[in-house]
């Protein structure tokens, strides 16, 4: 009897060494792809989206001058210091890619730095981006892609698309840095430089959950899903309160992450005040407040 099971085992040895290579091959496949996802938010949009193996960050603004050197028009700028702190902590992921919603200084101001920490990864966001900031190093222009709905970008688990969008409408109606870029603009610069003419929102896939980005709060089409695991949505503004009631009613999300509530001249190392146009118990009546998930500074959230 001994001897039959000897024979046995070392006749199927090839096959349980390949069965043990497909089983782990299926093992680390599904870790990486199953992985639960975190996200943090840094205050205004700027958001990071991780799943351990890749990580996706939106709009980079940390560095957040004052209301009056905005109104102004004083040069503002990007403080490298702060980026590190606070998002330079992703060393074990190895993909990195980060997405722009549109090229205002509240979206965008801290993207160089970024760019040079994270050792310049694939950067995407509407035509105005390749305007600015790309003299000064030629590896900056290479790295950044112009985005557009047609597109599908693989980072890592993440499938990301773009879907046109609209930028929230300001108080009094004012129309702040609106237009097309047609040549470069070097940072330090006035946020009035910093202009803005598309505006997109982002849809992102994952096999452990779906994901919208929505930094304004209007799109102009319906969306191409009827039911996203999380929204992340921008409420700065309280004029398009209707707008988003149709979107929500539309949109089916299991959890709704306001973002943009916060006062974004006030440093991050201060209090998170809200903004004084922003409407967050209509927002919170709109959606019905158990679904919504308040996001604080620096909070791994889990998705
Ligand atoms: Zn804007």
């Amino acid at each position: 009897m001994v001897k039959v099971s000897k024979i046995k085992i070392k006749a199927n040895g090839p096959k349980v060494l390949l069965w043990g290579f497909f089983l782990l091959t299926l093992f680390s496949f599904s870790t990486s792809a199953n992985s639960p996802l975190f996200l943090k938010w840094y205050g205004t949009t700027c958001v990071s989206i991780t799943d351990g193996q890749s990580v996706i960050l939106f709009d980079p603004y940390l560095s957040r001058p004052s209301f009056w050197s905005v109104l102004f028009g004083s040069e503002i700028k990007s403080d490298p210091a702060l980026v590190r702190k606070y998002i330079g902590l992703f060393e074990e992921e190895k993909n990195k890619a980060i997405f722009i919603s549109h090229t205002h200084f509240d979206h965008i101001l801290d993207l160089q730095n970024l760019e040079q920490l994270w050792d310049y990864p694939q950067v995407y966001g509407p035509m105005n981006l390749k305007f600015i900031d790309a003299t000064s190093e030629n590896e900056t222009r290479k790295n950044r892609k112009i985005m557009t709905t047609d597109k599908v970008i693989s980072v890592g688990s993440f499938k990301i698309s773009a879907l046109q969008s609209q930028h929230s409408p300001l108080p009094l109606g004012f129309d702040f840095a609106k237009g097309k870029l047609s040549e470069n603009i070097n940072l330090p610069t006035s946020a009035y430089q910093l202009k803005a003419q598309e505006s997109f929102a982002y849809l992102i896939k994952h096999p452990s959950g779906t994901i919208l980005f929505q930094s304004g709060a209007v799109s102009r089409e319906s969306y191409p899903v009827e039911y996203v695991d999380t929204l992340l949505i921008g409420i700065a503004s309280r004029k398009d309160q209707d707008m988003k009631a149709g979107i929500l009613k539309k949109l089916k999300a299991k959890k709704i992450i306001p973002i943009h509530f916060d006062n974004f001249f006030k440093p991050l190392s201060e209090h998170i005040t809200h903004l004084p146009f922003m409407d967050s118990q209509g927002f919170e009546k709109l959606v019905g407040s158990e679904r919504i998930h308040w996001p604080k500074l620096f909070e791994k959230i889990a998705l």
